[in-house]
């Protein structure tokens, strides 16, 4: 039986990151599920659709194809054929895929793909919904956190390392919308499993959020890393 590893929490909380560092640690595959969201999101985008046309969403889901791989260790994200991953990283298909994680049609196939990943291999997989919807059986959960105005900085000195000026209300405006659409919605919402442990990323390094989520699987399993 594959290991799982679930890790759930806000927009900027610092899940990929950590993800991935366990992942590599523990030799784990990491699954990063809100790139296949943001991979629909871009489809929508490119058709034009309007994310409140919910008929026009879920015809276009039922025809889309998302499916990942990986190059020298690293997600690679397909949309019918298309590698798209390096389309995926913008607010603009972050918004869209947070604006159409609502539907139905949209999340019945990518929770599919989501769960037939974690079943074949162990992985440490990220999202919203991983540990109370996509792998209610994960045998660690992790709930991460952080305040709004942390995860706001932490996004604007990301875009400014990359040479994009950004303002710092927009960015922090916008991740609180995000989070009340992702904790609000009537499908799966963003919440924490009753069995998760919450980490708050607020106060801590990135090496100390790795240092706990180590430490919670050596009690699980016994082993050392
Ligand atoms: O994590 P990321 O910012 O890439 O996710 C983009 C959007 O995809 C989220 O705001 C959320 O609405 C959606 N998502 C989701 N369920 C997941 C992962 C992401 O609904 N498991």
């Amino acid at each position: 039986m594959s290991f799982n590893i679930a890790i759930d929490g806000p927009a900027g909380a610092g899940k990929s990151t950590i993800a991935k560092k366990i992942a590599a640690e523990l030799s784990f595959i990491y699954v990063d599920t809100g790139a296949m969201y943001r991979a629909m999101g871009l489809l929508f985008l490119r058709k034009g659709i309007d994310s409140k046309d919910a008929a026009a969403i879920e015809a276009a889901a039922r025809e889309a194809d998302v499916t990942i791989g990986y190059e020298n260790g690293e997600q690679q994200v397909y949309l019918n054929g298309e590698n798209v991953t390096a389309s995926l990283r913008t607010e603009e298909a972050g918004n869209m895929a947070s604006a159409t994680s609502i539907y139905p049609g949209v999340r019945r196939q990518l929770t599919a793909l989501q769960k037939e990943l974690a079943a074949r291999q162990n992985v440490v997989m990220d999202g919203r919904d991983i540990g109370t919807a996509v792998l209610p059986d994960a045998q660690l959960k992790i709930y991460l956190t952080a305040s709004s105005h942390v995860r706001a900085v932490r996004r604007y000195e990301e875009l400014k390392a990359k040479g994009v000026d950004s303002d710092l209300s927009v960015i922090e405006a916008d991740i609180i919308a995000r989070d009340q659409r992702d904790m609000t919605r009537e499908i799966s919402p963003l919440c924490k499993a009753a069995d998760a442990v919450e980490v708050d990323s607020s106060e801590l390094t990135i090496d100390e959020v790795v240092e706990t989520v180590r430490k919670l699987y050596q009690e699980r399993t016994g082993a050392s890393v």
